[in-house]
C-alpha cells in the first residue's frame, strides 16, 4: 500500500502581522513548515507532497528542507482557496492507495495521531483528527445575538491530518473543481467535501489540543511554551 503526505503552505497567512509567511516563522529554532513535514517523513510515507506559493520553490527546498533532512520530497505550487492548493497536490500524488492531508501551519502534530487517522481511514474511507470543544458554541443570528446552543456533547472542533482512500477524496475534489463556481457551499476542509458531495461517511478519531493552526501571533508563543 502506498502512502502519501499532502501538507498544503500556500497561504498568505495575513493575521499574522509579519512580513514573512506563518509557515516559514521560526518555531523554537525550527520553520513551522519543517516541523510540520518532518512529522510525515519520520512516519514514514512513501511520498511527500509540499504545496507552496510557485516564487518560493529554491527558498523552501534550500532554507525549510534540506536543512532537517527532508530531501526527497515533491514541491507544487498552490491556488487561490486552500481547496485548489489540496487539488493540486492531490494530482501530484496520483498512483497512491492512501492520502493524508495536513495544514502546514499545524507544526505539533505526532505519529500516534496520524496512525489512528490512518487506521479509521483504512476501515471507513475517511477520517479527520478532532477534539471535543471545551466551550459553549452558540449560533449567532445576523444582529449578532444568540441564536441557538447546540448540544457540547455533540460538537467537535476539526483539525489535520485528513486521511482518505485516495480515489474517494480525488474524485470529491474533481467533483468540487467542476462545480465551485456554481454552488453554494462553503466547503473550509476537504471532509466536508466527502460528507456533501460524496455523501460518504467520515469517521472523527482523537487529535490533541496541542495540535493547533498557526492563525495569529500568540498561537507561536503558546506553541513555544509548550515545546
Ligand atoms: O488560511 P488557513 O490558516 O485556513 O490555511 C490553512 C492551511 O492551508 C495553511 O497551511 C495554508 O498555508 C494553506 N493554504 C494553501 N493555499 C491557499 C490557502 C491556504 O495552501 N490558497
Amino acid at each position: 500500500m502506498k502512502r502519501a503526505a499532502v501538507i498544503v503552505a500556500a497561504g498568505k497567512g495575513r493575521r499574522m502581522q509579519s512580513d514573512l509567511p506563518k509557515q516559514y516563522l521560526l518555531l523554537k529554532g525550527i520553520p513551522v513548515l519543517a516541523r510540520s513535514c518532518r512529522i510525515f517523513s519520520d512516519y514514514g510515507v512513501d511520498l511527500l507532497v509540499v504545496v507552496i506559493p510557485p516564487e518560493d520553490e529554491t527558498y523552501v527546498r534550500e532554507e525549510i528542507l534540506r536543512p532537517y533532512g527532508i530531501d526527497g520530497a515533491v514541491l507544487v505550487p498552490g491556488g487561490k482557496e486552500r481547496q485548489d492548493s489540496v487539488y493540486q497536490g492531490l494530482l501530484a500524488a496520483e498512483g497512491c492507495d492512501l492520502v493524508m492531508i495536513h495544514d502546514g501551519a499545524r507544526p505539533l502534530a505526532d505519529r500516534e495521531i496520524l496512525r489512528r487517522t490512518e487506521e479509521a481511514a483504512l476501515d471507513c474511507g475517511a477520517a479527520v483528527a478532532a477534539v471535543p470543544v471545551k466551550d459553549t458554541i452558540k449560533i449567532a443570528d445576523p444582529e449578532g445575538f444568540a441564536a441557538a446552543t447546540p448540544d457540547r456533547s455533540l460538537l467537535w472542533a476539526i483539525q489535520t491530518p485528513q486521511t482518505f482512500l485516495y480515489p474517494e477524496i480525488r474524485e470529491a475534489h474533481e467533483r468540487w473543481q467542476r462545480e465551485k463556481e456554481s454552488s453554494s457551499l462553503k466547503i473550509t476542509d476537504d471532509a466536508m467535501m466527502v460528507e456533501e458531495l460524496l455523501k460518504k461517511p467520515v469517521k472523527l478519531v482523537m487529535g490533541s489540543y496541542r495540535n493547533q493552526k498557526i492563525t495569529t501571533p500568540e498561537d507561536l508563543l503558546m506553541m513555544e511554551a509548550w515545546i
